[in-house]
């Protein structure tokens, strides 16, 4: 990556960007003053991870997520956010046009942590975000379930769909749980 086209960081400090590597083979560019990184796609792309560097690190600093979108460091417009989870103050900055991925502190070994650092490829897409809001929309779901009916009846209710769904017969099943016999 070169440094040419964005040497300082847009956090308060302005402070100049520095070259590091957030996995062994895998450069980045990173703020001294936030411990933000900047992450060209092209060198993630071509990085092979080692099975190391996808397995837990020993340890995860607390991610520090700005609440509002960031500028790109490159070219100065939006990034646009991506979930990376369930939880809603994670997530990746990217710019699309520049091909460069935001990391805020904490962001990168909580990706590797959650076995996702050789997947944030994946998270940049639209079916990821798709699939973490069908997620979100039936988590809500079960939870107004477990509410109204109690967690003794979902968590039965939950064993017996299981059970069922492992039956060759399973619809004949249903019909006899429906009418008796
Ligand atoms: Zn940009």
């Amino acid at each position: 990556m070169t440094t040419g086209n964005f040497p300082r960081c847009n956090c308060a400090s302005g402070a100049l960007l520095q070259g590091v590597e957030l996995a062994p083979g895998l450069p980045a560019l990173q703020c001294p003053a936030c411990d933000g990184s900047v992450l060209k796609l092209d060198d993630y792309r071509s990085w092979q991870p080692a099975p190391a560097a996808v397995t837990q690190p020993p340890h995860v600093p607390e991610i520090e997520d700005r609440p509002s979108a960031r500028s790109c460091p490159a070219c100065g417009r939006l990034m646009q956010r991506h979930r990376v989870g369930s939880s809603p103050d994670f997530r990746v900055d990217h710019c699309a046009p520049c091909q460069l991925v935001w990391l805020d502190r904490g962001e990168w070994p909580a990706l590797a942590q959650a076995g996702l650092a050789g997947r944030l490829a994946e998270i940049l897409t639209e079916r990821w975000q798709r699939r973490l809001q069908n997620d979100e929309i039936r988590q809500q779901r079960e939870a107004a379930l477990r509410g109204k009916h109690g967690d003794a009846c979902l968590d039965e209710l939950a064993r017996i769909r299981t059970w069922l769904a492992e039956q060759p017969h399973r619809d004949e099943l249903i019909a006899l749980l429906r009418t008796g016999w």
